[in-house]
């Protein structure tokens, strides 16, 4: 499994606008973030042995899965060389986590079929009020082309299936509303979280890696400080733990070597470009 982290910024980016604190303007690129999102691809040796395709490449990518297309996500895909998704899950409909969904355009354009895109049922409502354009094929639409997608509807706790590969959805919160997480086999992703559910916990050991919200130090109600997030993610007990969505009062530097003082655990921030490479079966 291939992870790539596209985007570890909150929903402003780092730098932000008009800022001039230290941060925004330092010049170490681990404090340049743009909006959050992941994008992961399962390969053949992801694959439970019955179902890897007889003499294929253990590297082979079986499924591309992009998690949310923010309004950063052309720059992203085309920054990380993006050349495939089979699927999008969106974990909520906050804009920085859907506004780039037309820029899954370029994408259509080398696939002969829609591209499927999962959410929870409210999500999926309300990808249909503001996006609905991508959803039908009515011939009143006038003007470029939009993307050309199909909606699915996620349970939470109930596993999708991408070339056999299983992955689960996993409600946590996000101040008062539910909004989802993501389990990959080894590897788990929850971003915008402030409080994680006891049967969502469970379901999260025995990770190799955690990708955790982390937005800042000072508390705030719909996102854990990094603090929090350190705090859940030693009782998840990942063997590596990397926090994103951060704000640009973190100094990327400064904050892992608090972890390593703070923590007897792999805990650091995520950046954006960062890859990781996990073996694991679903
Ligand atoms: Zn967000
Ligand atoms: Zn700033
Ligand atoms: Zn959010």
């Amino acid at each position: 499994m291939r992870i790539t982290v596209l985007g570890t910024g909150t929903s402003t980016g780092v730098p932000v606008p008009c800022c001039s604190c230290p941060v925004c303007r330092s010049t170490d690129k681990r404090n340049r973030r743009l909006r959050t999102s992941l994008h992961v691809e399962i390969q053949a040796q992801d694959l439970a042995a019955g179902a890897q395709p007889p003499g294929t490449p253990e590297h082979e990518v079986c499924a591309a899965i992009q998690i949310d297309t923010g309004p950063d996500f052309r720059f992203q895909a085309l920054r990380a060389g993006l050349r495939r998704i089979d699927a999008v899950l969106y974990t909520h409909t906050h804009a920085d986590h859907i506004a780039g969904i037309d820029d899954l355009r370029g994408f259509n354009f080398i696939r002969n079929e829609p591209i499927p895109v999962y959410a929870g049922a409210e999500s999926a409502a309300e990808l249909r009020q503001r996006f609905g354009y991508c959803f039908t094929t009515s011939p009143d639409y006038e003007g470029g082309s939009p993307p050309d997608l199909t909606l699915q509807l996620i349970e939470p706790f109930r596993p999708l299936l991408f070339a056999g590969f299983e992955v689960l959805p996993l409600p946590v919160m996000h101040g008062s509303a539910q909004v989802l997480a993501f389990r990959f086999g080894p590897f788990a992703y929850a971003t915008d979280c402030s409080a994680i559910p006891e049967q969502t916990m469970a379901a999260l050991s025995g990770l190799e890696c955690l990708i955790l919200d982390g937005l800042r130090e000072r508390e705030h109600p719909t996102h854990f400080s990094q603090s929090e997030a350190a705090e859940f993610a030693m009782r998840i007990g990942a063997k590596q733990t990397f926090l994103t969505h951060i704000s640009h009062e973190v100094d990327h530097e400064r904050a892992n070597n608090g972890f390593r003082s703070a923590w007897q655990a792999d805990i650091q921030c995520a950046y954006d470009g960062l890859v990781i490479e996990l073996a694991g079966r679903a």
